[in-house]
């Protein structure tokens, strides 16, 4: 048996050669995320500029996703915003407008941006783990997640917001890498992310459904604002 050697492969062997190196030499290595080592670098290749990462984006077919999407939905918003919000992935109506959260859920999130931060929907930046719709609204499978998060990372990178909040728990996870706590435990903690804060909280649809936790999201949103 043997394994074609990709350009990729072969990045990504170069880069476990040095970590390697470093470590004999007494270096440890540490990772407030668990990004996979194929994400950091395909993260690095990607345009440093919102407009031409959005052309990329557009006419990425990474994976499957590409197949069934109507829109690829970018994000929008400042791009200089102090807060990020970051959802799951496109809904139908998102997919019909290519625009992140315009359906109920994002009236929803918008009303809470608007009377709980007290700023603009304009004034913040918003997007998606996945651009483009799953099926059904199904969640995202990982692998789906892990071919689209270097958009993402780079949108935080070019953005460069105080505050990312995090909107249910697969964005949670998919994010931060923790896969253990429950959205319930851990929404309203200030966790750093590398030169930000992230913060999950409930998602809007989870609103929609359950009207009596919006106290909570509130509650967290106070604590944003507390720190803008
Ligand atoms: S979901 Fe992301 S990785 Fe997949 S095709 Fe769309 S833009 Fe590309």
């Amino acid at each position: 048996m043997y394994h074609r050697l990709t350009m990729e492969n072969l990045t990504e062997l170069k880069l476990l050669r040095d970590l390697y190196h470093y470590k004999t030499l007494g270096y440890t290595y540490f990772s407030d995320i668990k990004k996979p080592i194929i994400t950091m670098e395909r993260e690095m290749d990607l345009p440093s500029c919102l407009e031409e990462l959005s052309l990329t984006a557009h006419q990425c077919s990474l994976c499957t996703l590409s197949n069934s999407r109507k829109q690829v939905v970018f994000g929008e918003g400042n791009p200089d915003a102090d807060i990020m919000f970051v959802g799951e992935g496109p809904g139908a109506v998102e997919d019909e407008t290519g625009r992140p959260f315009v359906g109920k859920s994002g009236q929803l999130l918008t009303k809470i941006i608007e009377s709980t931060l007290d700023v603009k929907r304009e004034d913040v930046y918003i997007a998606n783990i996945v651009k483009c719709r799953p099926p059904l609204n199904r969640v995202p499978s990982k692998e789906e997640a892990q071919k689209c998060l270097p958009f993402l990372m780079k949108q935080i990178e070019l953005v460069k917001p105080k505050i990312i909040i995090t909107l249910g728990a697969t964005s949670y996870q998919y994010l931060s890498g923790d896969y253990e706590s429950a959205i319930s435990k851990i929404r309203g903690e200030m966790i750093q992310f590398s030169h930000a804060l992230l913060m999950p909280t409930f998602h809007p649809s989870f609103l929609l459904r359950n009207p009596s936790a919006k106290k909570y999201v509130f509650l967290d949103m106070q604590k944003v604002k507390a720190l803008l």
